[in-house]
């Protein structure tokens, strides 16, 4: 051996990053009853390198090896405290393993750093991919041996007991692929037992695409579960697939298993969670379907393979018929196209049957999700026509029961051709609405949308099955059907006029005019917008959106026949100094701001509501 060569095979030691130890402590201190998980972990890392090979080998031929069996073989030895895990996967260089097993890689397990500093607890960590370094959670020593696939490559050994530092150095390794050796903690010897593996492949693992091994027997599904007929799936693998595919330990709301043959070899498994917040769970925000071909993953996040607007849901596409050699730039052309119809054909379908069906469950769901299908009618004209079929609205024909635009046309009263509908901030303000008092009197039903993304959908729905949808604040509808209840004695047209030219002094500039109200009952007064109002419907979003929002001038309409203005007109006229006069017309104005959705900030509210109750008292004593 020459001096350079033993220079080369002296292991070089390497200190650990801060942010590793951080991680390291965490996980020697606190994983203790998740701490299974390393062995889901290290399958996981090495059914990535077995899929990095395997596409690969598709387009180079230099890579050594092509024949070899791709699988996972673990072993354990319960005198000595080791298990051995190995994979003919795509291996790594020294350099490799100093750069990828030295740092925190993985996303997930930064992740979970930041949310446990968060949360200040560490007893959910089994809920994250941390990673490589959760080996140390059940290890006091580690090394991995390592060949990469590429020709000439020389093996490698890394090497750590997880405190400050690796070792790295050359090695000798026949084969292709990676082998992990870890050197059980005391406390940690029940892993060794070859029984205590096969359980944790069957909880964590089942449904890895690739073989494991343990001794000659296969221990997880040697089949992929969306490629078996539906009813050979119990409830119960079905929901450990999704939780092991999500992390999700809630079951989900609904699962799809699509098996096709023509048009298109296409076998799916979609799910749809319980609830939009996976709460700590949460890490992405788009695609969240893998995308198999002949059994191989082409990609984790398949875009465009639903709509943007059920990005909510997860799962599983498996297709013969998408080229293996797909790139990013081509995926959105061929099969995949016709693949993504027909799952959206297949979704709406089933949506629309769980409406149908099981109702309860479609109201939880469009608790949970139907802002998303109202931002695919806001943004995707293609699909518009479906989902509007699926929307579910609150509405004043009932407390609690939510209805479908379908079901609103069938209870339209004689005479009415429109649709209406309130606008709120919240269900019990949108039912109180100052605008609704003609519709309750007529019996008329009126949808209450007190979601913002109503807003954004009124912006591409107009109308329904021939049906204009109408604000109900437009002071010009005309209403069919008459009141039910006799009309108050309005002020005289002197009292009115006293009355509004006091209120346009109070409000100002707020106001752009005060007028007597056709259309209310109960309540004292409304605000509605004037003709040349630009996009109403958007100024609750506005007010969401911008902290320095004002609101826009309006109308407020007067109710001649409400006692309140009958004493307010008594009172101008007997006392027109009190000073409580403006404080009661400033209320006014703020009551229907409120029910409007629009107050800037309610809290301005209570100085005048305090000076109101002081007079009320006051008198009372
Ligand atoms: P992640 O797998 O999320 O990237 P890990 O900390 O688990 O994070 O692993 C870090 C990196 O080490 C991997 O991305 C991969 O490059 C490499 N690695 C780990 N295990 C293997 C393996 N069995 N074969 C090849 N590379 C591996």
């Amino acid at each position: 051996m020459t001096t350079a060569e033993h220079a080369a095979n002296t292991p070089a030691t390497v200190p650990f990053k801060a942010e590793v130890k951080q991680l390291l402590n965490i996980l020697s201190a606190a994983l203790y009853t998740d701490r299974e998980i390393f062995l889901r972990e290290l399958i996981s890392n090495s059914s990535d390198a077995l899929r990095r090979v395997q596409f690969a080998l598709l387009t180079d031929n230099t890579l050594s090896e092509p024949e070899a069996e791709l699988e996972i073989r673990l072993s354990s030895d319960d005198s000595a405290h080791t298990i051995t895990l190995s994979d003919s996967g795509i291996g790594m260089t020294q350099d490799e393993m100093v750069t990828t097993l030295g740092t925190i890689a993985q996303s997930g397990a930064r992740a979970a750093l930041e949310q446990l500093e968060k949360a200040q607890r560490s007893d959910i960590i089994g809920q994250f991919g941390v990673g490589f370094y959760s080996v140390f959670a059940v290890a006091d020593k580690v090394t991995v041996v390592s060949r990469s696939a590429q020709p000439d490559a020389q093996a490698a050994q890394w090497e750590s007991t997880g405190d400050d530092a690796f070792t790295v150095a050359s090695a000798e390794r026949e084969h292709r692929g990676t082998t992990v050796t870890l050197h059980l903690k005391d406390d940690a010897h029940e892993f060794a037992q070859t029984w205590r593996l096969k359980q944790i492949i069957k909880k964590h693992s089942d449904f890895v695409a690739f073989p494991i091994m343990v001794g000659d027997e296969q221990a997880n599904q040697k089949m992929a579960l969306w490629r078996r007929a539906p009813r050979d799936v119990t409830d119960e693998q079905y929901n450990d697939f999704y939780r092991q595919l999500t992390f999700d330990f809630q079951p989900p709301l609904k699962r799809l298993h699509i098996s096709t043959d023509v048009p298109l070899d296409l076998h799916a498994v979609l799910f749809i969670p319980a609830t939009r917040e996976r709460g700590l769970m949460e890490r992405r925000t788009e695609g969240k379907i893998k995308l198999y071909s002949r059994n191989i993953l082409i990609q984790e996040d398949a875009p465009d393979l639903l709509p943007k607007h059920f990005r909510f849901i997860e799962g599983v596409v498996d297709s013969e018929d998408v080229p293996l050699n797909v790139s990013r730039e081509t995926i959105q052309r061929g099969p995949q196209q016709k693949i993504a119809k027909l799952l959206n054909g297949r979704l709406v379908r089933e949506l629309n049957d769980m409406a149908e069906e099981e109702p309860d469950s479609y109201a939880t769901f469009f608790r949970e999700f139907g802002p998303f299908l109202k931002e695919g009618i806001a943004l995707d004209p293609q699909t518009k026509d479906d989902l509007v079929k699926l929307l579910r609205f609150n509405s004043t024909a009932d407390e609690t029961a939510v209805v479908s635009l379908a079901q609103y046309k069938e209870r339209l009263i004689e005479g009415q051709n429109e649709i209406y509908y309130v606008l709120g901030n919240d269900l019990p303000s949108a039912r109180r609405s100052p605008h609704l008092d003609p519709f309750y009197e007529r019996k008329i039903e009126v949808l209450l949308f007190h979601d913002v993304m109503d807003s954004f959908m009124l912006n591409n729905l107009h109308d329904f099955d021939g049906l204009k949808l109408r604000n109900a604040d437009d002071p010009d509808i005309t209403l069919p059907g008459s009141d039910t209840t006799e009309d108050a004695t309005p002020l005289a047209a002197d009292e009115f006029e006293r009355l509004a030219v006091r209120f346009k002094d109070v409000l100002g500039e707020r106001i752009t005019e005060v007028r007597q109200s056709k259309v209310l009952k109960g309540s004292p007064a409304r605000l509605v917008s004037p003709a040349d109002a630009p996009n109403r419907n958007m100024e609750r979003v506005q007010r969401l959106m911008d902290r320095d929002y004002s609101v826009p001038a309006k109308i407020i309409e007067l109710n001649a026949s409400h006692p309140l203005l009958h004493s307010l007109a008594s009172m101008l006229v007997a006392h027109p100094d009190d000073a409580l006069l403006p404080v009661i017309i400033e209320q006014i104005y703020a009551n229907a701001l409120v029910l409007e959705g629009l107050h800037p900030n309610p809290a301005d509210m209570v100085p005048h509501i305090q000076q109101l109750m002081e007079a009320a008292v006051k008198r009372q004593g």
